[in-house]
């Protein structure tokens, strides 16, 4: 099994060791992955250095935006059997699948023809003095992302960061990393110069550790949870490295009593079981005005239990949780809700005939969560939704405000003052009004704040992330 991709060859980890991926339907094993280390990442750091020196760094910005825009078309072409794969992998709808693959050929589209677009700034400075501010890639840069949207998440990162100019290396996560492998197939095909993107598949705490603290990168991208994004963070900084950080999130989803309910049911449901729950931006806390309470949440809680979860063949509305650690949390947390007594307010419907051994867990509706509860504040990474009424707008805020977390926000109400009162006072990255975006928006930037990370991607805004600027200041009397 060779899906080590080092200057521009598939080779497999140089002391030969593999790891077992499984099926989250069945739990069974069905492939293997070579698992990369320390080894094998330092020459991943190498051709990216080489290809720097090379073909990849004299290409002109036009020409990168043309490969990466190939790219992007190879992916739309070969879109279903990514979608497949991705399935497969990460065990969800094939629907929501689809989805993905079109989101990744986005990315590379969009950062393609942005490639060329990324112009400077001259100063007015000193009489006989001509200054000018050029933006100029990092260099050699180190990705790492999780295993809930793998091929999206490669591309969110891939394609600024190749469309400024630097030559990557991606750690994609153990757990998913099919279509990573062949993403980087259709990369070589587009005509991306060998080295200018690396892919190392392996643990953690082994192949990720070893990129994030290894000399020769000058910038790193993390995507994933924040106890090992204070890790990154640490590792980069030994080596006076910058990163940037997408971590996790709580994000809640305010509901004022002049909201349009009916518009916001379907979507509220939608934003926490949508990859059944795994999502960063999931919207995991409901907090609704008390004289909406009653009323809207048995609305939310019949579409709550309409939610069927199943295979990407039976393509329902979710899949299963990745794996057993994973799943073993998400029962964690809704076991220690029924313990303390937090009611069950409605539940989702597993698919009769589900095969033996997956990971399939129930969506689950509780509320009202007590606000010192573990499910009010803290990240199930599930498809658990904690409902909490609020009195009033102070009262609202202040509980929106009131985890570690700080990554999106939803907002419910027809008053406009208000939308805007609130969306400015809530402490997040994104907010949305009237509408919530989980996913997708490739034009619209996105990161955190608070421990949901530091650091900006999508949109224009992620070329500045994944580049730095030189002035350079000219006498010519
Ligand atoms: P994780 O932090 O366990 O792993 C993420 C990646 O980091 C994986 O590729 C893993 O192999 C790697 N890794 C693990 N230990 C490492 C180390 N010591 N050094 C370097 N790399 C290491 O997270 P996960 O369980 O894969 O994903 C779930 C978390 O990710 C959740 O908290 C979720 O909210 C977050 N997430 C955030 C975003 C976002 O954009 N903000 C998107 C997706 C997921």
């Amino acid at each position: 099994m060779k899906t080590i991709l080092i200057g521009g060859t598939w080779v497999g980890a140089a002391d030969g060791c593999r790891i077992d991926v499984t099926d989250p339907c069945t739990g069974a094993v069905f492939t293997q992955i070579s698992r990369g280390g320390a080894e094998d990442v330092d020459l991943a750091v190498k051709a990216a250095r080489s290809a720097l020196d090379g073909a990849w760094g004299s290409l002109t910005a036009t020409e990168r935006g043309r490969i990466l825009q190939r790219l992007g078309q190879l992916i739309l072409e070969n879109g279903e059997e990514l979608a497949r794969i991705e399935a497969r992998d990460t065990g969800k709808p094939m629907t929501a699948a689809r989805m993905d693959a079109k989101a990744v050929a986005r990315y590379f589209e969009f950062y393609g023809g942005a490639a060329d677009k990324v112009h400077g700034q001259t100063i007015p400075y000193l009489d006989g003095y001509n200054v000018s501010v050029v933006r100029i890639p990092h260099g050699v840069t180190a990705h790492i992302i999780p295993w809930n949207y793998p091929a999206q998440m490669m591309g969110r990162t891939l394609a600024p960061a190749l469309a400024m100019g630097n030559a990557a290396v991606l750690k994609p996560s153990e757990d998913a990393c099919q279509s990573a492998i062949r993403l980087g197939e259709l990369a070589m095909e587009a005509g991306l110069p060998p080295g200018a993107l690396n892919i190392v598949t392996g643990y953690g705490a082994e192949a990720g550790a070893a990129l994030t603290s290894h000399p020769g990168i000058n910038f790193a991208t993390f995507t994933g949870s924040p106890e090992v994004g204070a890790l990154v963070q640490r590792a980069t900084a030994d080596n006076h490295v910058h990163c940037a950080l997408e971590l996790g999130g709580k994000s809640p989803q305010i509901v004022f009593d002049d909201a349009d309910l009916d518009k916001a049911v379907p979507i509220i449901v939608k934003a926490i079981v949508l990859n059944a729950g795994q999502t960063c931006s999931a919207g995991s806390r409901l907090l609704v005005q008390q004289g909406i309470y009653d009323r809207f949440v048995g609305r939310v809680a019949e579409s709550f239990a309409a939610v069927k979860v199943g295979t990407p063949e039976m393509d329902l509305d979710c899949g299963p949780i990745i794996n057993e650690r994973q799943y073993r949390r998400v029962k964690a947390f809704v076991d220690e809700a029924l313990a303390t007594g937090v009611p069950l307010i409605a539940k989702g419907e597993l698919a009769p005939e589900l095969p033996p051994g997956g990971f399939f867990a129930p969506p689950m509706l509780f509320g009202p969560v007590p606000r010192d509860h573990s499910l009010a504040s803290r990240e199930v990474f599930g498809p658990v939704l904690s409902v909490m009424p609020f009195a009033n707008e102070e009262d609202a805020v202040g509980l929106a405000n009131a985890t570690e977390y700080g990554l999106v926000a939803g907002v419910w109400t027809e008053n406009g003052s208000r939308q805007m009162r609130v969306s400015h006072r809530i402490q997040s990255g994104q907010v949305f009004i009237n509408c919530y975006g989980a996913g997708g928006g490739v034009e619209l930037p996105f990161g955190g704040v608070k421990k949901s990370g530091h650091g900006r991607e999508k949109g224009m805004v992620a070329l500045d992330e994944m580049s730095t600027i030189k002035t350079i200041v000219q006498h010519y009397k």
